[in-house]
């Protein structure tokens, strides 16, 4: 476990799970632009992302409002400066 407490990764679950649930767990940039998966289908959301980053606007953070629900590719491209690196889905 990183540095984050139990409540802090709670609280990041529950704003998680409402932004995907918003998106109807669909990846909104891919919807946006009518991409599709390799099966045809809408491509899936795997993670919430900040729209304002959490660094900057720590009291946004938990704002559903703030969150975009987004595949893993979309997300990367969202984060140029973290690289190809899998992780960050937190921001
Ligand atoms: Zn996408
Ligand atoms: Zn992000």
């Amino acid at each position: 476990m990183p540095n984050d407490n139990y409540y802090t990764n709670a609280r990041h679950r529950a704003w998680r799970e409402a932004v995907l649930r918003r998106a109807g767990y669909l990846c909104e940039e891919c919807r946006r632009y009518g991409r599709t998966g390799p099966d045809g289908l809408p491509v899936r959301a795997t993670t919430a992302h900040h729209i304002k980053h959490r660094d900057e606007y720590p009291e946004l953070q938990y704002l559903v409002a703030n969150g975009r629900a987004l595949c893993e590719a979309c997300h990367n491209k969202m984060h140029p400066e973290k690289g190809t690196r899998k992780q960050g889905r937190r921001y």
